[in-house]
Formats: structure tokens, C-alpha cells, sequence
């Protein structure tokens, strides 16, 4: 791992390219509906149960990494964009749009409450899991 000797975070790759610091997590959920603030409550502690992860957060826009970026979010009028990405291509109703790009597969759900969050789970579990196998490392 290479540490930035800026904002001290770490990246596999030396020298890697990035914003420095975290950004400030309140900045994304100011002024936003009841259920957008939940729903991007319970992500955030999901991930956080996962492992060592992560978060990053610019304007509207938070990203969640173990060694790398497995799964970010925008908040949008009513909802959570959620793009979660992994190892192979799943046929789920929830998933709005989904793009392979060869090494992953990127799946985008609009989550509006905690129950929609709830079917998500899974799969942001897969992507942590993705992110830190063997297989995902290039
Ligand atoms: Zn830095």
C-alpha cells in the first residue's frame, strides 16, 4: 500500500491520483428529505460493518473503498443513486441500468426507502467481498 503523505490515506498504487482528504459526510445530507438521510444512514453503516472501509464524500457524491471503490452513491430529490459493482451480471428488477466494463459490473438502483435498501444489501455485502478477492486485483 502507498500512503499519501498529504491526507494519509492509502492506495495500492503509488503515487495514485486523488483528491486528498475525505470531505465532510454532513455537507452530502444537509437540507435533504427524512427518508434520502435514513437511507444514506443505513448504507453508510452497512459498509461500515463490512470491514475497513472508506468513505468519501464531494458535493452530493460519497464513494465507499476497501482497497478499492466498491460501491458509490449520489443523492438525488427523493432518492439514493446507488452504484454497487461486482464480479458477474445479476437479473434484478431493482437495478435500473448496468454496464460491464470488463473487469466489473457496475449495477445502479434508485433507492427511495429502507426497504428498497433492504433487497440492495446483498449485493453491497458481494461487492465488498469482490473488491478485496483475489480476482478483482489487477
Ligand atoms: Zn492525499
Amino acid at each position: 500500500m502507498w500512503q499519501c503523505p498529504k491526507c494519509k490515506r492509502e492506495f495500492t498504487r503509488k503515487n495514485q491520483r486523488h483528491a486528498c482528504g475525505t470531505g465532510d459526510r454532513d455537507d452530502v445530507i444537509r437540507d435533504r428529505p427524512q427518508s434520502v438521510v435514513e437511507v444514506y444512514r443505513a448504507i453508510e453503516e452497512f459498509t461500515s460493518k463490512l470491514g475497513k472501509v472508506e468513505t468519501v464524500a464531494r458535493d452530493r457524491y460519497v464513494l465507499f473503498r476497501s482497497s478499492r471503490i466498491f460501491v458509490d452513491l449520489s443523492i438525488m430529490k427523493d432518492v439514493v443513486r446507488v452504484a454497487v459493482h461486482i464480479g458477474r451480471t445479476v437479473d434484478n428488477p431493482i437495478f435500473i441500468k448496468i454496464v460491464d466494463d470488463g473487469k466489473q459490473v457496475t449495477h445502479v438502483a434508485k433507492i427511495a426507502n429502507l426497504r428498497e435498501l433492504k433487497k440492495l444489501e446483498p449485493y453491497i455485502k458481494e461487492a465488498y467481498e469482490f473488491s478485496v478477492s483475489e480476482q478483482s486485483s489487477s
